[in-house]
Order: structure tokens, then C-alpha cells, then sequence
């Protein structure tokens, strides 16, 4: 015998009902035939309670039901029904009753109608189209809910893709920088070389040319690794009392070629006073540089750049100004958002990145300094303000001690990169240096150990076993061996596994070569 039985007007809305007779189902049925309504005759609460779990307009219900046995199972079906749905529930219960089924019914079903016995027809139809009506909203309800969801939904997939694109893209800049920094290496060693050797002045041109190509290949391509390690948030100072005096030459240094190349006058205002801000100095000075870099670059030839050095209460501030292309008002706020660029032609040999600017902005906010741009237009002039906070000045300042002549070294390098390690060796060669150039771990193992070598200049990435493997073998036996690490990276973990590694030196590539030579001759054997 069935447990259910129905009649299919199925609209979704039905009537689910346990009659407690024969004889009521007969006349409840009778009467949902004439008012229209879609409905389901549950043998028992078990079946009820399935019914609930598919789908369920309004439940109509007599008190007798609760006292049954299997009643939880009723209760655990409407706790199953989802958040949005109250069910609609009808209770008939005998006149003046007020039993404790009843009571708990009232409880459990919370959108409960209890109707007393007799009662009309017309009530009863009422009640229940009530109970429809309102369990329809509840379904206009769930599918706005749901609809919601879904796009919920679609808007999370789309943000994870962009997230994943966008760390995708930064982890393929950090490879380009990186894949870029290893041929740039040989090359820069190369320009070396040549600029040592060529004396013919038509070809001390073109190495002059080859030089600054390079460097500027470099800038390039040390902007595209400062962007990465800046998204990556793996930038790190190394902050130490500096006079701001130190900072401003050095950065002038480095602009000048550029200035004279495109004859502008230059003018420093700097004041007798000797100010100190807490930094690194290689940051502040590739960020003055910069400025100073896109002064000249930004300004046509025979243009008039300033620099000037201010105390203003707390802080000093660098102000650089020119009177170049300036920058339109529309952009001036958006000048140090990443990869932003006039749309300009001038001189686009000299173009970059659209990252200078930005780099710029991070390294002086990690600085807990400030820097801002100031333009009244196209066409007339930029300014740049740097604003770093002051210290005290420091105790004892350093003295550089002059330096004595090198001793000639016998000076091991391995590179897998044959070009950078031959080219390299010549630099060092020239420098007076005894040089051997081997391209693999085991090589270096081998070679080492009968050289006896003064110094091993030694790549990390190698393939098969890498540099820290191969420094770790070769400390023991040779403990007066200064050792230096050469790497793609310079991030503070490469730092300490090269010391671990027994390494002395740590230099990132592409070498700069007069630092590396200048250590490799201030080295003495003292262990
Ligand atoms: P890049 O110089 O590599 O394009 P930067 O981030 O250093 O990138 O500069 C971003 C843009 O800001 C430049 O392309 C240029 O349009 C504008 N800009 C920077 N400095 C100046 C300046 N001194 N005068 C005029 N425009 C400038």
C-alpha cells in the first residue's frame, strides 16, 4: 500500500496533510478538489517528513498527530529545511484543547495557524491560501538568494583569476629581471675588458657607448627586480646614520653623465650645515639619482636643473626642479602610480619603465619620508620634494682610510656561465691577479683543492650541486680561502645561507666589478 497520495496540480505549492481517518482525508481531499488546490495525503509522519525534505507548500495537521511516537521525526525535518523558509503550518485541534502536544506544537512549528474544530470550510481554504501565499514569497525570497549567491559566486572565480593573473604577472617580472640580469653579467665584464685594453680612439668611442648602454640595459632591468621585490613587499633597508651631504654627491655622480651629456646647467644649493637622516644609502641615492635622472631626461637639451638641500623645522628636504617637458595636471596625481607615462616622444631613447617614479615613492615612504611632485603644466617645468625626517648627528663619523696597493691574488671563479666567468677572470687578470676559470661544481671541487687559491669567486646557481653545497666541502680544507658568493638574488635569506655556507662575501649579479676587485685586493690572508 502507498504511502502518499496525490493530485498533480504541480504547481510546486502543495498541500501536505496526515488525516488522522479515512473519513477526513475523504472530506479535506473533496474540498481541495473544489477550492483548486494541489495537495499530497501523507499515510504517516514518516512519509510527511520526507515529503517536507522534497517540498512543501503549506502542512496541515491535527493535534492527534503530536501525540504519536515518530513525531521527532517531523521536528527534525523542519529544523533540515534551509535558513529563508518558515513552513507554513495549519493545526486542527478539538475544541477547548489545550493539551501539552498542542503547547510544544505551537513551540516547533513557527509559523503556526491553530484552527479549533469544527471549523468552516471557507476558514479553513483561507487559512491555507494564506499559508500559500506567503510560502510563495518565501520562495521569491529563496531564489533572489540564490541568484545572489550565484553571483557571488562569479564574482569570487573572477577575483581568484585576477589574483592568480596578477601574481602570475609578478612572478613572471621577477623571472624576466632575473633572466635578464644573468647574459648582462658577461657583457658589463666585457665593456670592462675592452675599456682596459682598446686604445685606438675611434674604439674607445664605441666601448664608451657599449658602456653606457649597458649601464643603462641595467637600470632597466634593476628597476624591473626593485618592482618585483617592491610588490612582493621584499625590499629591505639597511639603515644607518648617513650625512645627506654623502647622499646628494654620490647621486650627482651618478646623474651626471647625463646632465652634460645633454648640456644642461646644473645648479646646487646646499647649506653649510651638515644634517644626518637613518637610511640606506644605496636607496636614497638611487632615489635622488633618480629624480635627478628624470630632471635631465625630461628636460630639453640646454635646460637648467636645480638642486637644492633645505632644513625645514624636523626634516630636510631635497628639492630637485627643472624646466623641462613638466607634467599636465591631469596626470601630476597619477605620476607615481606604477607604469605611468606621459604620452610624450621626446627623446625616447632614454625612455624607461614607468616604474622609476613609484620605486621612488616606496623607497622614501619606507624612509618614513615623503615625496611629492609639483608642475604647473605642460611645458613648464617640474619640481620633485623629497622630505626625509633628521637624527641627531652621530657620535663618531666614519673615516675612510686610504687605500694601500694590491698584492696579486691567486683567484679561483666557477660559473656555469662560461662568457661571465672567462670574462671575469680577464677583469681580474688585468688587474694583476693569477685567474682560473672553471663552469662546474665538481671542476671547482677538484681544482681548488690543488690551486690552494687565495680567493674562489663562486656562482650559487650551478647545476648538479649548487654554490652552498660546494662551499660547505670546500671551508674545512680551505679555511684562509676568502670565499665569495655570486648570485641572481640579493634577498636577506640568500644573504645569511651564503654565511652559514662559510662564505665571506656575498655580491649580486651583474657584478659591479670595481667593488668585487677592490675586495678581492684589500684581501690579506689572516685566518
Ligand atoms: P620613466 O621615466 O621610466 O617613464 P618614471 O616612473 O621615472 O618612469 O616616470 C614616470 C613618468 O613621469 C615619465 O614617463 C614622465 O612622463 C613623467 N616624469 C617624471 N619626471 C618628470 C620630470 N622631471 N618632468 C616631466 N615629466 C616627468
Amino acid at each position: 500500500m502507498p504511502h502518499t497520495e496525490t493530485m498533480p496540480k504541480d504547481d510546486g505549492l502543495r498541500v501536505l496533510f496526515l488525516p488522522p481517518t479515512r473519513r477526513d482525508r475523504d472530506v479535506l481531499v473533496r474540498l481541495f478538489e473544489r477550492a483548486n488546490l494541489s495537495y499530497l495525503v501523507c499515510q504517516d509522519i514518516k512519509a510527511l517528513s520526507v515529503e517536507i525534505d522534497r517540498d512543501v507548500g503549506v502542512l496541515l495537521l491535527t493535534d492527534g498527530a503530536f501525540a504519536h511516537r515518530e513525531v521527532e521525526e517531523l521536528w527534525s525535518a523542519l529544523a533540515r529545511q534551509p535558513s529563508w523558509s518558515e513552513v507554513p503550518s495549519i493545526v486542527l485541534c478539538e475544541s477547548g484543547s489545550q493539551s501539552m502536544a498542542v503547547t510544544r506544537c505551537v513551540q516547533n512549528l513557527r509559523n503556526v495557524t491553530v484552527l479549533e474544530k469544527p471549523t468552516s470550510s471557507r476558514t479553513l481554504i483561507s487559512a491555507i491560501q494564506a499559508g500559500l501565499r506567503a510560502r510563495a514569497r518565501q520562495y521569491q525570497m529563496r531564489d533572489q538568494l540564490l541568484a545572489l549567491q550565484t553571483s557571488e559566486a562569479a564574482l569570487l572565480t573572477a577575483t581568484r583569476q585576477l589574483t592568480d593573473s596578477n601574481r602570475r604577472k609578478d612572478e613572471f617580472l621577477a623571472m624576466l629581471a632575473h633572466e635578464l640580469r644573468n647574459p648582462l653579467a658577461p657583457i658589463m665584464n666585457a665593456s670592462e675588458i675592452m675599456a682596459r685594453l682598446v686604445t685606438e680612439p675611434q674604439l674607445q668611442a664605441t666601448v664608451r657607448l657599449l658602456k653606457r648602454q649597458t649601464a643603462h640595459l641595467t637600470r632597466l632591468v634593476d628597476d624591473l627586480l626593485d618592482l618585483s621585490r617592491i610588490t612582493s613587499g621584499r625590499i629591505e633597508l639597511r639603515r644607518e646614520p648617513l650625512d645627506i651631504a654623502a647622499v646628494v654627491s654620490q647621486a650627482l655622480e651618478i646623474a651626471e653623465p647625463l646632465m652634460r651629456e645633454k648640456d644642461h646647467t646644473f645648479l646646487v644649493a646646499t647649506g653649510y650645515e651638515r644634517m644626518f637622516v637613518r637610511g640606506d644609502h644605496a636607496r636614497l641615492v638611487q632615489s635622488i639619482a633618480n629624480l635627478l635622472n628624470n630632471a635631465a631626461k625630461y628636460t630639453d637639451s640646454g635646460g637648467e636643473i636645480r638642486l637644492e638641500v633645505q632644513k625645514q623645522e624636523d626634516d630636510v628636504v631635497i628639492i630637485i626642479s627643472d624646466n623641462g617637458i613638466g607634467i599636465a595636471p591631469d596626470l601630476l596625481p597619477l605620476i607615481f602610480d606604477l607604469f605611468v607615462q606621459a604620452d610624450h616622444s621626446l627623446d625616447r631613447s632614454q625612455g624607461g619603465l614607468g616604474i622609476g617614479l613609484s620605486v621612488v615613492k616606496r623607497l622614501i615612504e619606507m624612509h618614513k619620508g615623503k615625496v611629492l611632485a609639483e608642475s604647473d603644466g605642460s611645458g613648464r617645468g617640474s619640481t620633485f620634494k623629497v622630505r626625509l625626517p633628521l637624527i641627531e648627528a652621530p657620535a663618531s663619523s666614519e673615516v675612510t682610510h686610504a687605500r694601500p696597493r694590491a698584492a696579486p691574488k691567486r683567484v679561483l671563479i666557477v660559473d656555469d656561465n662560461a662568457d661571465a666567468a672567462n670574462s671575469l677572470a680577464t677583469v681580474l687578470e688585468l688587474e694583476g691577479h693569477q685567474v682560473e676559470a672553471v663552469y662546474s661544481a665538481e671542476k671547482a671541487l677538484s681544482t681548488a683543492t690543488a690551486m690552494q687559491p687565495d680567493v674562489i669567486v663562486l656562482d650559487i646557481g650551478l647545476p648538479a650541486m649548487n654554490g652552498y653545497e660546494v662551499a660547505t666541502l670546500l671551508r674545512p680544507v680551505l679555511s684562509s680561502t676568502q670565499l665569495i658568493a655570486l648570485t641572481g638574488y640579493g634577498q636577506r635569506e640568500d644573504v645569511l645561507r651564503a654565511k652559514e655556507a662559510g662564505f665571506d662575501a656575498h655580491f649580486v649579479k651583474p657584478v659591479d666589478v670595481p667593488s668585487l676587485t677592490q675586495l678581492i685586493s684589500d684581501f690579506s690572508k689572516t685566518k
